[in-house]
């Protein structure tokens, strides 16, 4: 599966914000936003003219793609799909994204980060009401059990990260037993349940143009 392997501190200092996609690290003052807080490049350092209605749209969109590590063709996908379905688009199309598995064994705190999040789902630690899943687009629906899989339970780090189990909090929508090696969906996450900082409408405006 397709995916960027480039610096992904460049994207943050691209997007100027952080986007997290580091883990821990983004939680030091290792983080590069907060050392050179610009944007990448040669001409990273410009003065930068004011941003077109475009420029803002496009911007948004990318900033999404970044922080769920995903391409633009499944990110489209993901968009005519939201369409289709009723209710808010750009609502709908961050419910789509927060249910993938990657990002749900993430929110769940067994992984630093999306990326690893993804690493970890492709590896097969990770079952959906019994079956072993390494899909890591899976989409997750009210009512599925995830759990880590029996084999892999002792594995260093899944002990570590159920150890920091709470350091981040857990969404409304899932519910996590860490002495189960288990969490549930206890519904299809709302609008005000998922974190991001990402403004949707504009992520709306770029695809509809
Ligand atoms: Fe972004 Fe994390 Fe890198 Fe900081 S450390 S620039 S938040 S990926």
């Amino acid at each position: 599966m397709a995916r960027y392997t480039g610096a992904v501190c460049r994207l943050c200092r691209r997007e100027g914000e952080k986007l997290f996609l580091k883990g821990d690290r983004c939680y030091t003052n290792k983080c590069a936003l907060d050392r050179r807080g610009y944007a990448p490049g040669q001409h990273g350092q410009a003065r930068r003219s004011k941003p077109s209605e475009y420029s803002l749209q496009l911007r948004e969109k990318q900033k999404l793609r970044r922080i769920y590590g995903i391409l633009e063709t499944p990110l489209r996908n993901y968009f005519e799909l939201a369409e289709r379905k009723r209710g808010v688009t750009g609502e709908n199309l961050l419910q789509l994204l927060e249910r993938r598995l990657d990002n749900v064994v993430y929110r769940l705190g067994l992984a630093a980060s999306r990326a690893e999040a993804r690493q970890m789902v492709r590896h097969g630690h990770f079952t959906v009401n019994g079956e072993k899943v390494n899909i890591p687009s899976f989409l997750v629906k009210a009512g599925d059990t995830i759990a880590v899989k029996e084999s892999s339970r002792k594995l260093n780090r899944i002990q570590e990260m159920l150890q920091a189990a709470g350091a981040r909090p857990i969404p409304g929508w899932l519910s996590f037993n860490p002495e189960a090696f288990s969490a549930t969906v206890l519904s299809l996450p709302t609008r005000d349940q998922i974190e991001t900082n990402i403004k949707e409408h504009l992520i709306v405006e770029f695809y509809s143009r």
